[in-house]
């Protein structure tokens, strides 16, 4: 098969193999909490400090878990693919930046960034944020936010993205559910536009049918062995053995 222009959609299950917890569809808890309770625009409002203290912790475990096989697998397809490719991650984490993947969008946003209500600045944060998170552009207090798409809330950059699909020669999803919209229709964008549809999944996800091939098993072991096959078969000067 020939393609050059690649885009990969990775979500949970590609960071739960680092040991990241997200959230569960099936008892609809995250760490314990309902979503409604710490991921809404409206939990915010009614309970700030709920909110900041979930994703604080979240932000501090980062600290704790590091980059997998699949990670780092992207990554050097990232640096190795002479043709256009780009990651669309839903995870807030992370972990493919730090394996060294850098043609990398968040569409739900990242723990590692914060967001001024006051003067809509966005901006690197690694600490804890807190109520009493000073906003470095405007140093209001108290007005600092993560930078996460809450549920109810627009992911971020859908038309680069729906642009990257309808120019996608192959799309391939990483470790997601297929339930979570708009990024569940991103393989019928894809395969309406002439790509050629890839799943690798640890079991087949609710859009599987989708998708015009599909490989189950561990990200950790797929990808890998994935990005091998697509680095072998284009005509790149010196593909790299994994
Ligand atoms: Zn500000």
């Amino acid at each position: 098969m020939m393609f050059s222009n690649i885009v990969i959609l990775t979500g949970a299950g590609i960071s739960a193999e680092s040991g990241l917890q997200t959230f569960r569809a099936s008892d609809g808890l995250w760490e314990g909490h309902r979503v409604e309770d710490v991921a809404t625009p409206e939990a915010f409002a009614r309970n700030p400090a709920l909110v900041h203290q979930f994703y604080d912790a979240r932000r501090e475990r980062l600290g704790e878990v590091e980059p997998n096989a699949a990670h780092v697998a992207l990554a050097r397809l990232d640096a190795e693919w002479p043709g256009e490719l780009l990651i669309v991650t839903q995870n807030v984490d992370d972990l493919h930046e730090r394996a060294g993947a850098q043609r990398l969008l968040h569409m739900h946003g990242e723990l590692t960034s914060g967001w001024c209500l006051g003067c809509n600045a966005r901006f690197g944060w690694s600490e804890a944020m807190g109520e009493a998170a000073q906003c470095p552009a405007c140093e209001t207090v108290g007005r600092v936010r993560p930078d996460i798409v809450w549920f109810g809330e627009m992911p971020y950059q859908m038309e680069r993205i729906e642009a990257a699909l309808m120019d996608a020669d192959l799309f391939v999803s990483i470790g997601t559910s297929g339930a979570v919209y708009p990024a569940a229709g991103f393989v019928q964008t894809a395969a309406y536009c002439g790509a050629h549809t890839l799943e690798i999944n640890l079991e087949p996800s609710q859009g599987s049918m989708f998708f015009a091939e599909r490989r189950c098993g561990l990200a950790g072991e797929e990808v890998p062995k994935w990005v091998g096959e697509v680095l072998g078969y284009s005509d790149h000067s010196s593909p790299i053995s994994l």
